[in-house]
């Protein structure tokens, strides 16, 4: 088994629920367990800034998926939860992401792990931190815990109590 984190985040219709159902359904994923989610953050959204604000959250999974198997079950949540495939970084109901696959690096078409933003978004270190401080980085050598001290835009980073 190994431990994997996925980055959840949802800006449009009901995004609280949209995020609760993608843990609900990756925990149901073959020989797949949800071993913790990081709370709830309600944050700004990067790059098209002209949209609505996104919940965010971490979770980390034990599962015996290889990693391309996953991102084809997570793709398929995406599809189900009636994503609409519009502009990358645009609004969606839910984008689902690979941020760690264990300590593996994987460069191949349609995946890289680590994700290549995940040191950059406070969205993703923020809430990460929560769950798995202690993770070193793979590529950088540092801890989550360093990295989210450092991010820019921590600020548009906050709790959301409306759980
Ligand atoms: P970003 O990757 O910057 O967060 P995004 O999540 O909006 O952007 P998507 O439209 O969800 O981008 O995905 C575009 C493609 O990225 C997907 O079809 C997928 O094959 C690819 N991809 C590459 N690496 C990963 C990863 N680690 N996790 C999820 N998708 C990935
Ligand atoms: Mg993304
Ligand atoms: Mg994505």
């Amino acid at each position: 088994m190994e431990s994997v984190y996925i980055s959840i985040g949802s800006n449009r219709g009901n995004r609280v629920a949209m995020c609760k159902e993608a843990v609900r359904r990756m925990d149901e994923f073959k020989d797949t367990t949800v071993v913790s989610r990081s709370a709830l953050y309600e944050t700004e959204p990067v790059g098209l800034i002209t949209q609505g604000l996104f919940i965010n959250c971490v979770v980390e999974l034990s599962t015996s998926l290889r990693p391309l198997e996953l991102l084809g079950q997570l793709k398929e949540i995406e599809v189900d939860l009636g994503r609409v495939r519009s502009k990358r970084w645009g609004p969606r109901l839910i984008d689902l992401d690979i941020l760690f696959y264990d300590t593996e690096v994987i460069d191949e078409e349609g995946l890289s792990v680590p994700h290549r933003e995940a040191a950059n978004r406070a969205f993703v270190l923020v809430p990460m931190a929560e769950i798995a401080g202690t993770f070193i980085h793979p590529q950088l050598g540092r801890s989550i815990v360093e990295l989210a001290s450092e991010v820019e835009g921590a600020s548009g980073v906050k709790r959301y109590e409306g759980e």
